[in-house]
């Protein structure tokens, strides 16, 4: 505790005292007492969604009923909050709609995007995306390549170049991956893919109000992401599509359902798609969730007049590097390592912890103490790093304060050197790790 370098109590509460977005914490109900570093899986809960989907249940839909589909404003519901989502993603207002969930969109924007390649000649028959990818993603993406007879090639990071050629068809890929927290160079990527011919699909899960992304900038192809994690909205929200303007009219997307219908109440028979991005829905639209949600994203929003998502990611990469900091500092001779890139460049909003045994009940006897994290199995079938178990903190900085950075790492230094962990309740596996 000489070292003048050590960070302290009293350096992390000056951090958090100069940080300019500290008041927007102000917006969430955040249990008294606890920690929450797993805003990446489950967002927190917006204070104004509260009221706001009690109006939507007691006024608009228990007085209003049907009425509201057109006087609260629901069925416009799905581009409205798109919209909202479009400001943090680099995309135009009627770019993005809000609808299903991450796994069902990218079925539509995968199917479309592999129409998009026929069209342009048979010869391209492979689906190209990475070994470590999120399951749902690549379980969709096998099921559409049997369906179609096309290949589903997955492969390591590094390898993703060399993977890049005249057969390949589609790129699709997670920008931050969920273990890790390792980021892609979506601009780099993207550039790389169209050199090959080679359509791109960005699943925006752990960067959409986690990272600055830039989908028109990049010139990207097609994207879908989650509302319930960065995005607050609130368990199950619906997850969000966009598609560039250049493809989005080019075909229909299969799921051609009636809200995705140029004139869903015109009955007619024979589908007729809907202009731009709407024709992305496919059936009613869960307006009780998606009022939750508008709520998360007016929460980050709010963030605009400091500084925005650029802000919002100084802040994020501040609470990572001090966390990085902090473990090394505290938890040295644990059997910890850092498992997150620690280039700026490379890191999305979350450090991931390996450590050859006891991740699970190292996370759970942390939860004992009111600090939540997750954990990840080690992937089993990758090289020898990502083998190891994953204990994963994500880090919102519309909520997260650098004194509960600190707290967290106090308690994780606590739980290792006391080896609490090893009680044998912290070992019982629950259903949802
Ligand atoms: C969280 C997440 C999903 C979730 O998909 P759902 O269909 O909402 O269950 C999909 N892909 C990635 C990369 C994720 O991180």
């Amino acid at each position: 505790m000489t070292d003048p370098m050590t960070l302290k109590l009293d350096d992390c509460r000056a951090l958090d005292a100069q940080d300019p977005l500290r008041d927007l914490r102000q917006q969430f109900m955040l249990p008294e007492g606890l920690i929450y570093l797993d805003g990446n899986s489950l967002g927190v809960l917006p204070r104004a969604a509260v009221d706001r989907v009690a109006h939507a249940v007691i006024a608009e839909w228990g007085q209003g009923l049907i009425r509201s589909w057109n006087s609260a404003g629901w069925f416009d519901l799905p581009q409205r909050v798109g919209d909202k989502i479009a400001q943090l993603i680099g995309a135009e207002p009627g770019e993005v709609v809000v609808t299903d969930s991450t796994s069902v969109n990218l079925y539509k924007v995968l199917s479309a995007a592999l129409n998009l390649a026929a069209a342009d000649g048979p010869g391209r028959r492979v689906v190209v995306s990475e070994r470590s990818n999120f399951p749902t993603d690549l379980y969709i993406a096998e099921g559409l390549c049997k369906a179609r007879g096309l290949q589903l090639l997955l492969v390591e990071p590094d390898d993703l170049s060399a993977a890049m050629t005249a057969d390949a068809a589609v790129l699709m890929l997670t920008h931050v991956n969920y273990r890790t927290g390792a980021m892609h160079d979506m601009a780099a990527m993207t550039a790389a893919a169209h050199a090959a011919g080679i359509l791109t699909v960005w699943d925006l899960a752990h960067s959409a109000g986690a990272v600055p992304v830039d989908l028109n900038g990049v010139k990207a192809d097609f994207a879908v992401g989650c509302g319930y994690k960065y995005l607050n909205g609130g368990p199950g929200a619906p997850a969000f599509v966009w598609v560039h303007a250049h493809h989005v009219e080019r075909f229909w997307q299969p799921l051609s359902g009636w809200w995705g219908h140029a004139s869903p109440f015109a009955f007619t028979p024979g589908y007729q798609p809907a202009p731009g991005i709407n024709r992305y829905l496919c059936g009613t639209q869960p307006m009780l969730s998606l009022t939750a949600l508008d709520c998360g994203l007016d929460a980050i929003l709010a963030a605009a007049p400091f500084g925005g998502m650029a802000a919002l990611r100084h802040k994020s990469l501040a609470l990572t590097d001090v966390f990085i900091d902090l473990v090394n500092q505290g938890c040295a001779g644990h059997g910890l390592a850092i498992a997150t890139p620690l280039a700026h460049g490379e890191r999305g909003s979350q450090v991931s912890l390996s450590r050859a045994e006891g991740a699970y009940a190292i996370v759970q006897a942390l939860v004992a103490r009111g600090v939540i994290g997750d954990f990840r199995a080690g992937d089993a079938s990758g090289p020898l790093a990502s083998q190891l178990d994953i204990l994963r903190f994500g880090f919102t900085p519309l909520y997260t304060g650098f004194e509960d950075v600190w707290t967290a790492v106090e308690h994780l230094r606590q739980v290792l050197e006391s080896g609490e962990w090893r009680q044998p309740a912290f070992a019982q596996k629950n259903a949802v790790t």
